[in-house]
């Protein structure tokens, strides 16, 4: 018989039931983009913490790197060789489930998947990479991308093949125009490793067409080395407008194939490449996480988002300078956060001494390459690189060390994809 004192009973008991099961069940790391961020943490989170449940969205099943992307665009890699899949991380005992996150609910500790899904958890890394900011370029908007491809996301809706077609198909003699956007933006090297691999192809296969880059910068990462690269490679061949110099550009019209500048100068071209500003993926805006300039502030040990503690924001989502966005730092931060989110949900402290290495390789020609390298730390107002403790390849006529550099980019090129999606 149900008396008022046993339903009582029963009721606390129902209620406690859940609190009870949860405290003995695994603890949820959900983690947010299967990309450079995303696939590395849950790999680290699988192989370091066996008894967590390691859960991954991702609305791709395919996920075509950034990285040698620009080899594609010279001809020299084919997209099906940075092209993966997810198979590899289901097998470690990662539940993989293909989905757009649609919303965060940090208090209820709940993500919303746009299938109609709603997953707890009790610690979340967001990697959702970045948004391009459309209309940041007046005319530059997704139509304007199928005309004037950006080819800077990954699995970009066949823009590198794009891209590529464009190239391919233009006739000897014509300029290829790029438009370079201010910082910060994803892959500060990206863009000038993507002049450097146009020209290669173009002096094989056109030899007679020019590049025409112009950037909304006066300055750029391992500027020296890719210009002594340019001048010895590609003479004549690429010329670099800076912002001091009109180079920003502020306009296109996508169907006539101009870029317009600042001042108002237009550049008719034969093939544009436009890389406009961006932002934190539209997830990481909408939870309100990001700050007014677009990106996500995080503390520099624990990664967790300023705006919302308990969500870890890696990758090029957060803003962490000096450190730049890179897959090498979304992969080697990785660590530190789902460690610390590990021990925070665990009521202990995360780990100290936290450092964060980047080395960014670029390909400036065949068997031509060139490297940036930094090793960064947690400061008391942010990240500091650590001083001495990295820089830039050698300048000087260094046939062998470029080669070798050619060679260390293909070595982690290879190293960072098997971490991510290999068995
Ligand atoms: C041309 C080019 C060359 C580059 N070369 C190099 C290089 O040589 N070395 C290097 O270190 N870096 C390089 N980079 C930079 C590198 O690609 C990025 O820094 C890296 O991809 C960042 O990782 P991420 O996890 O933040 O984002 P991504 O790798 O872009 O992954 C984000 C993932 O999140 C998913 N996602 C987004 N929103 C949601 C959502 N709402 N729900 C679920 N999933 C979501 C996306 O589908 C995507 O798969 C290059 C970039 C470019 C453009």
């Amino acid at each position: 018989m149900i008396t008022r004192r046993t339903l009582g009973l029963g009721a606390a008991a129902l209620i406690a039931a859940p609190a009870i099961s949860r405290a003995q069940a695994p603890l949820r790391l959900l983690v947010i983009g299967g990309g450079f961020g995303g696939a590395s943490a849950a790999r680290f989170a699988r192989d370091s913490y066996p008894d967590v449940q390691v859960t991954l969205i991702e609305p791709r099943t395919r996920f075509v790197t950034c990285p040698y992307g620009n080899l594609v665009l010279a001809g020299t890699k084919q997209l099906d060789a940075i092209t993966f899949g997810y198979d590899a991380v289901r097998a470690r005992g990662v539940t993989v489930i293909h989905d757009l996150a649609s919303g965060i609910d940090p208090v209820a500790k709940s993500v919303r998947l746009a299938g109609g899904q709603a997953l707890g958890y009790d610690r979340l890394i967001l990697s959702p990479g970045i948004a391009l900011r459309w209309g940041a370029i007046e005319g530059y908007d997704e139509a304007a991308a199928g005309l004037l491809p950006h080819a800077w996301v990954p699995g970009d809706g066949g823009q590198t093949a794009l891209l590529r077609r464009q190239l391919e198909a233009m006739e000897d003699g014509g300029v290829v125009g790029i438009a370079i956007p201010p910082n910060p933006f994803r892959c500060p090297p990206g863009p000038y490793e993507r002049i450097s691999m146009i020209a290669s192809y173009l002096k094989k296969a056109k030899p007679r067409s020019k590049i025409l880059a112009l950037d909304a910068k006066e300055a750029f990462s391992k500027q020296g080395l890719f210009q002594d690269a340019w001048n010895a490679l590609y003479p004549g061949m690429i010329e670099w407008v800076p912002g001091n110099r009109d180079g920003k550009i502020v306009k296109v019209d996508a169907r006539e194939r101009v870029l317009e500048t600042e001042f108002g100068e237009k550049h008719r071209v034969a093939v544009a490449n436009v890389i406009p500003p961006q932002s934190a993926a539209r997830i990481a805006i909408d939870a309100g996480l990001a700050n007014a300039s677009g990106w996500v502030e995080v503390d520099p040990v624990t990664f967790e988002a300023k705006a919302a503690p308990g969500i870890h924001v890696i990758g090029d989502a957060n803003t962490a300078p000096p450190m730049p966005k890179s897959g090498f730092i979304a992969n080697s931060t990785s660590r530190q956060a789902v460690a610390s989110a590990i021990a925070l949900a665990r009521g202990a402290a995360p780990p100290a001494d936290a450092s964060y290495f980047n080395t960014c390789y670029s390909h400036v020609g065949d068997e031509y390459g060139i490297s940036v390298v930094g090793i960064f730390r947690p400061g008391p107002a942010g990240f500091v690189e650590t001083p001495n403790s990295g820089g830039v390849s050698p300048r000087g006529n260094l046939p062998d060390q470029r080669r070798l550099e050619a060679i260390y980019a293909d070595a982690w090129y290879k190293s960072i994809t098997d971490y991510m999606f290999g068995a």
